[in-house]
């Protein structure tokens, strides 16, 4: 049997299943946003153009207003000052939207410490256990943000109180060290995460600021973020699909992110 016969057997009778990693996309998706002076984007809107009436009496559409960090969507290095010079969203290898994915789990710490960062040695102790990072593979980083992202406030860290001196963002990332070493010297493809973006909600305060973005778009790699279900996926041997758009000249996309998983 040829190897993609095989796999389409393999769905049919659910030995490979397939887990949606998408958030639904409607205008309560929560959007990143920035203080002042800084420009931000449009929430996701749909302006209807004709629905069986005289507009267009047999059919239904709409035209969509999003920014390409909406909801589930993919950054491509361009998308940062560090990654300029790189691909754009329409440039991206279609073969690297295909790609194994491990799950380092931090859920637990994440729930304790709404500003967990993941460290270098939070990974060298998860590839003591589990073997090294994929080469070429997403590091799909799990905090159980996914189950606030129907919840503004509280999927984006912030405390809509205005009495409040502290009022965040508070939300989980990856340390400046971490991030300089998943870049530059870890074997990844990209960093998938399951908050708004792949930095910590206090990253605007590192240095470099953002050093998810700075450190992994300027190496070429890319961003996954808003996913959903990481928790169905195997520690190892999930491979991720992701579809963003292929915008000619865009930083980013929202994606359909799936994973193939085997059953036991
Ligand atoms: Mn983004």
């Amino acid at each position: 049997m040829s190897v993609l016969a095989d796999l389409m057997d393999a769905l049919r009778t659910r030995r490979v299943e397939v887990v949606d990693l998408t958030a639904p996309l409607h205008s309560g998706t929560p959007i990143l946003q920035l203080p002042p002076p800084f420009a931000n984007a449009s929430p996701f809107a749909v302006e209807e153009i004709s629905r069986y009436d005289d507009r267009g009496p047999a059919w239904y559409w709409n035209d969509i207003r999003t920014s390409e960090h909406t909801g589930t969507h993919f950054d491509a290095p361009v998308h940062w000052v560090t990654g300029r010079d790189g691909e754009d969203i329409a440039q991206v290898a279609p073969a690297r939207l295909l790609a194994p994915a491990v799950v380092l789990d931090f859920a637990e710490q994440s729930a304790a410490d709404p500003d967990f960062l993941l460290e270098i040695d939070h990974v060298r102790a998860w590839e003591a256990e589990h073997g090294p990072l994929p080469d070429g593979g997403w590091l799909l980083y799990r905090t159980g943000w996914d189950a606030r992202s129907e919840d503004g406030a509280a999927f984006l860290g912030v405390d809509p109180s205005p009495s409040r001196t502290d009022s965040g963002p508070h939300t989980p990332g990856i340390s400046v060290e971490c991030a300089r070493w998943l870049a530059e010297e870890s074997p990844v493809l990209g960093v998938g995460v399951e908050t708004v973006g792949t930095d910590a909600g206090a990253a605007h305060s590192f240095d470099p600021p953002f050093p998810c973005h700075s450190f992994l778009l300027g190496a070429g790699k890319y961003g996954l973020t808003q996913l959903q279900n990481l928790a169905r996926l195997p520690v190892t041997g999930a491979v991720v699909i992701a579809g963003p758009l292929p915008i000619v000249g865009g930083s980013g996309s929202p994606a359909r992110v799936l994973a193939l998983v085997e059953n036991p």
